[in-house]
């Protein structure tokens, strides 16, 4: 277990689980949403354990903060990639990175749910719903007039991690109605899927 989260799992009085698997993080409901999430928006999230293998060829726990009407396909999808080895650096809530999405991209962390817009717009971005998914940004960086975001993000398609479309990862959000953001016209959002309403 990482020696940074064995206090924090007692702080919260979360006994370390049982299995083997390596845990990324394990906070309860509020502490996973954000305690300054307003309630409104924070009573239509949810915040389920998921299971992943990690770069290291383990077997990890995290959680994803998603929309409760998403959570379920979710952690199925989450279950799919394990059986097929597609793997996630971390998949955390970004309450663990003082909900920053730029922090939390830094590290690598997959998420759903973060209180933000979209880049260079003043719309407000579907995470801000808890229906938009990052997977491994640096390994699927987004390119934004010939900027690569995050800087040290290399796309390098077939190496673990990192999606392209004949990726069974890709294929399989599609098909249950999520959208990639790889090919869009203003920036290609390589890591970004989302399920719009
Ligand atoms: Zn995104």
């Amino acid at each position: 277990m990482n020696p940074i989260l064995l206090p924090i799992l007692l702080a919260l009085h979360l006994a370390p689980p049982s299995d083997d698997r390596v845990v990324d993080c394990r906070f309860d409901r509020d502490s996973a949403i954000g305690r300054a999430t307003p309630k409104a928006l924070a009573a239509t999230l949810e915040a389920p354990v998921v299971g992943y293998v990690g770069f290291d060829g383990k077997r990890h726990m995290g959680q994803i903060v998603c929309e409760r009407g998403v959570c379920k396909e979710l952690v199925e999808w989450f279950s799919r990639m394990e059986s097929v080895g597609f793997p996630f650096r971390s998949v955390c809530p970004v309450s663990m990175y003082g909900m920053s999405d730029s922090a939390s991209m830094a590290a690598d962390n997959t998420y759903c749910f973060a209180q933000r817009g979209i880049w260079g717009s003043r719309e407000i971005s579907w995470h801000a719903q808890g229906r938009a998914l990052d997977v491994n940004p640096q390994e699927n960086p987004a390119l934004k007039r010939g900027r690569t975001i995050p800087a040290n993000g290399r796309w390098l398609p077939g190496t673990p991690g990192t999606l392209s479309d004949t990726s069974i990862a890709v294929k399989s959000l599609r098909a249950i109605g999520w959208k990639w953001g790889a090919h869009w016209r203003r920036v290609q959002d390589r890591h970004h899927f989302q399920k719009v309403r």
